[in-house]
C-alpha cells in the first residue's frame, strides 16, 4: 500500500504508537494534482496566491487526519498491560476525539468515555486515548468508531467487561443545514459486566 505515511523511528514505534512528522514526496505530489483539479471544477483560480501550496497542503492535511491506518491498536494496549489484581471500574473520561466521517469527508468530533474492568491485567491508563485515537484518526462511522474501540479493549485486554459512549457533533449535519445545529449524536457499547443493567447504570452515572 503506498498510500504509506512516513514516521519517525526515534518515536516510540514499538509500543505501537507512531508521530506522524513526515510524508511521502510522491504521495503528497499525486494527491495535490488531484486538489488542483477539483479547485479548477470549482471555478477557482489554483494559480493564485492564496491557493498556490493548498493542494499539497490538503494533502498532507488529509494524510495525518487518516494516520490512524498505520497504527495498531492492539498493539498500543498491549505495550503497557500489566498483572494487577484490581476488580473494580476503571474509567476514562472526555477523551476528545477527532475524525472524518467516511460518506462527506467532513469532520465529527466530541468526547469518548471508556470504562473497562480488569480481569488479571490492567493497562496503563494513557494508552486509552491512544486506541481511541488510532481509531478515529481514519475514515470513519460513529458507530462502527464506537464498536472498534470495544472490540480492541475486550480481545486485547479481556477483561470482565468494556463499556464505550461516543457523543460528537457531526459537521456533515451542522454546515450542511440537514439538522438543528450543535446536536449531538451519542453511540454505545457494552461487552461483559456492562451488559447488566446495575453495572451500566453504574457507568453512565460515572460520566455523566
Ligand atoms: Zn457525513
Amino acid at each position: 500500500m503506498d498510500r504509506s505515511v512516513a514516521v519517525n523511528p526515534l518515536h516510540d514505534s514499538e509500543d505501537g504508537y507512531q508521530k506522524v512528522d513526515h510524508y511521502n514526496p510522491r504521495t503528497v505530489q499525486r494527491i495535490a494534482e488531484k486538489y488542483k483539479e477539483i479547485l479548477k471544477d470549482l471555478g477557482e483560480d489554483p494559480q493564485r496566491e492564496g491557493l498556490a501550496k493548498t493542494p499539497e497542503r490538503v494533502a498532507k492535511s488529509l494524510q495525518f487526519l487518516t494516520h490512524g491506518y498505520d497504527l495498531d491498536p492492539a498493539a498500543i494496549l498491549r505495550s503497557a498491560m500489566f498483572r494487577e489484581e484490581y476488580q473494580q471500574m476503571v474509567i476514562v473520561k472526555d477523551i476528545e476525539i477527532y475524525s472524518l466521517c467516511e460518506h462527506h469527508l467532513l469532520p465529527f468530533f466530541g468526547k469518548a468515555h471508556v470504562a473497562y474492568i480488569p480481569n488479571g491485567h490492567i493497562v496503563g491508563l494513557s494508552k486509552i486515548p491512544r486506541v481511541v485515537d488510532a481509531f478515529a484518526r481514519r475514515l470513519q462511522v460513529q458507530e462502527r468508531l464506537t464498536v472498534e474501540i470495544r472490540n480492541c479493549i475486550q480481545d486485547t485486554l479481556q477483561p470482565l467487561g468494556v463499556a464505550v459512549v461516543l457523543e460528537a457533533q457531526h459537521l456533515c449535519m451542522i454546515m450542511r443545514g440537514i439538522q438543528k445545529q450543535h446536536s449531538t449524536a451519542t453511540t454505545s457499547a457494552f461487552t461483559g459486566e456492562f451488559e447488566h443493567e446495575k453495572t451500566r447504570s453504574e457507568f453512565i452515572r460515572l460520566i455523566s
